[in-house]
């Protein structure tokens, strides 16, 4: 007997992990190449990532991504982490080579490719985003390196906020500015990209963010990288106003396709991955 009984283990660590569809894509995209790869979604608490990550060698597993509230604590478990998830401060895919634990962030990057794939320029431009937690701070450093002349980052919490922005003014090409969110905010007139990198509108919530929303400029893009649901009332809102609107699927499934390469050294199906989520979340593509 040849046959293998053992499978490749990938994980998904987070807190909670029950929502998270990431392992639809990542099934289909295992079973569409013939990879004998299983994607699981594991309860870690926060006390326990050490003992999880340690883990990941003891059962020798591929990798695993990393999630709420995970993300920057695991920069201390890692035997390497990639020079930008450092300036990012988070880390959302661990992967293992050589018995060693390597961090890599491709929130941002899958956030970028969403933008490329359907035409919406970054050089240049203009872009707010609101928040600046983790996916936030992917999304602005990767906007900054993709040639955003200018971010405005708008966020409730002051610290965190400034600390964001000194970071992109001090070690990207990108100039800029922190909004204290205390008021509802109004985009500025030349504004080409607008993202909401916040939690406001994450299933089971249905409210939006507090903007102005009659006064966003006409050529907006309005962006919402919360993947369930795909179209949340801020995206609603934005079509309904007749702004081009960018879900967060494809930002799922372009950080994901990316993982997915470092875990197998393969190219993931990417038309595969966005069939199998749009299925799972019942949407006509
Ligand atoms: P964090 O907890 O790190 O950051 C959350 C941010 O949202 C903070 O800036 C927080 O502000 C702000 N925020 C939360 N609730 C409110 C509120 N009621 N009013 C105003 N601001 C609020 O989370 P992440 O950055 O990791 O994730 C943010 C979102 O991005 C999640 O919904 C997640 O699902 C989504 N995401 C999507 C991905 C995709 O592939 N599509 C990938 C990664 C994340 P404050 O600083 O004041 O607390």
């Amino acid at each position: 007997m040849s046959a293998c009984y053992r499978s490749e283990l990938i994980g998904l660590f987070g807190s909670p992990v029950d929502e998270n569809p990431t392992g639809v894509i990542m099934e289909a995209a295992f079973k569409a190449l013939n990879l004998n790869y299983h994607y699981h979604p594991i309860l870690v608490k926060p006390q326990d990532l050490k003992a999880a990550i340690g883990a990941l060698k003891a059962f020798n597993m591929k990798g695993t991504h990393i999630t709420i509230p995970h993300k920057t604590e695991v920069l201390t478990y890692l035997d390497d982490v990639a020079d930008d998830a450092k300036l990012m401060g988070a880390v959302n895919t661990v992967y293992l080579k050589n018995g060693r634990t390597y961090g890599e962030n491709t929130d941002g990057k899958g956030f970028i490719i969403s933008l490329q794939e359907n035409n919406i320029p970054i050089q240049g431009r203009r872009a707010a985003v609101l928040g600046a937690g983790g996916a936030a701070r992917a999304i602005t450093i990767e906007l900054a390196n993709a040639g955003a002349a200018h971010i405005t980052v708008v966020n409730r919490t002051r610290e965190k906020g400034q600390i964001l922005v000194d970071l992109l003014n001090h070690h990207t090409p990108a100039c800029a500015e922190f909004v204290l969110w205390d008021h509802s905010f109004k985009v500025s007139d030349n504004t080409g990209i607008l993202v909401n990198a916040t939690n406001i509108g994450l299933y089971p919530e249905t409210g939006k963010p507090d903007i102005d929303y009659p006064a966003l400029p006409a050529d907006v893009v309005v962006c919402d990288i919360i993947p369930n649901p795909p179209q949340t009332p801020f995206l609603q809102e934005a079509a309904r106003r007749g702004h081009k609107i960018l879900d967060g699927f494809s930002m799922l499934i372009h950080q994901g396709a990316i993982s997915f390469k470092l875990w197998t050294g393969q190219d993931a199906p990417v038309q595969v991955m966005r069939q199998a989520l749009a299925a799972e979340f019942n949407i006509e593509l």
